[in-house]
């Protein structure tokens, strides 16, 4: 018999993901000599195919320039490795281990993605089913296809993804991450579609007492 299944989203869920961007960004303004600014104006343009090689190569970086500078700007976010994950997530996702088999699904440029999770080995035992949903891609249809017969459980700040989710899954159980660092604003489906977490106790009670 199969444990259930709990599914994280990443960006701004376990990661900072703004505290990983300015670090990424600032570090590559410094190495460049351009202001942090017009780098950010830059990334913002790319919206959801935004990816630190897309930049680059917008910068006018050569391959080698690109893999060289990448290499070294990954090395970095290692060593600052635990700093972009919301305080005590690490120790939630351990505790939740008891209970559940547990993964990623996240959506986004998948190299960008996959250099954002690799700054934070420490969840990488824990989350070893990893889904990197294209950014034109649902996250909805990839669980629908992946684990209809699976009891799941997905945590996501976004309620766009979880209306997605629950529009192909309905069976699946949502609830929304809603950090009180992030200010997110009330959604109308919060405490009737799903619960809605504010800090590591409240996610830990929704996730292992109901
Ligand atoms: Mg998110």
């Amino acid at each position: 018999m199969n444990r259930p299944l709990l599914l994280w989203d990443f960006d701004n869920t376990l990661l900072r993901t703004w505290l990983y961007t300015k670090f990424i960004l600032t570090d590559l303004a410094a190495h460049l000599d351009r202001s942090v600014d017009d780098l950010y104006r830059l990334a913002d343009k790319m919206e959801e195919r935004y990816s630190l090689d897309g930049l680059l190569q917008v910068l006018g970086l050569n391959d080698q320039q690109r893999t060289q500078y990448t290499r070294t700007a990954l090395e970095r976010t290692r060593t600052n490795g635990g700093a972009f994950l919301f305080p005590g997530v690490d120790a939630v996702v351990r505790a939740c281990a008891v209970r559940y088999e547990q993964g990623l699904i996240t959506r986004g440029v998948e190299s960008n993605q996959r250099q954002k999770f690799s700054s934070t080995p420490i969840l990488h035992t824990a989350l070893a089913l990893r889904h990197f949903v294209d950014p034109n891609g649902s996250k909805g249809e990839l669980i629908q296809a992946t684990y209809s017969d699976r009891v799941v459980t997905v945590v996501d700040d976004n309620a766009n993804e979880l209306l997605d989710i629950l529009a192909r899954c309905p069976q699946v159980r949502c609830i929304r991450m809603a950090w009180p660092e992030r200010n997110p604003p009330p959604h109308p489906d919060d405490n009737r579609e799903w619960p809605v977490a504010r800090s590591t106790d409240e996610l830990l009670a929704i996730l292992l007492t109901n």
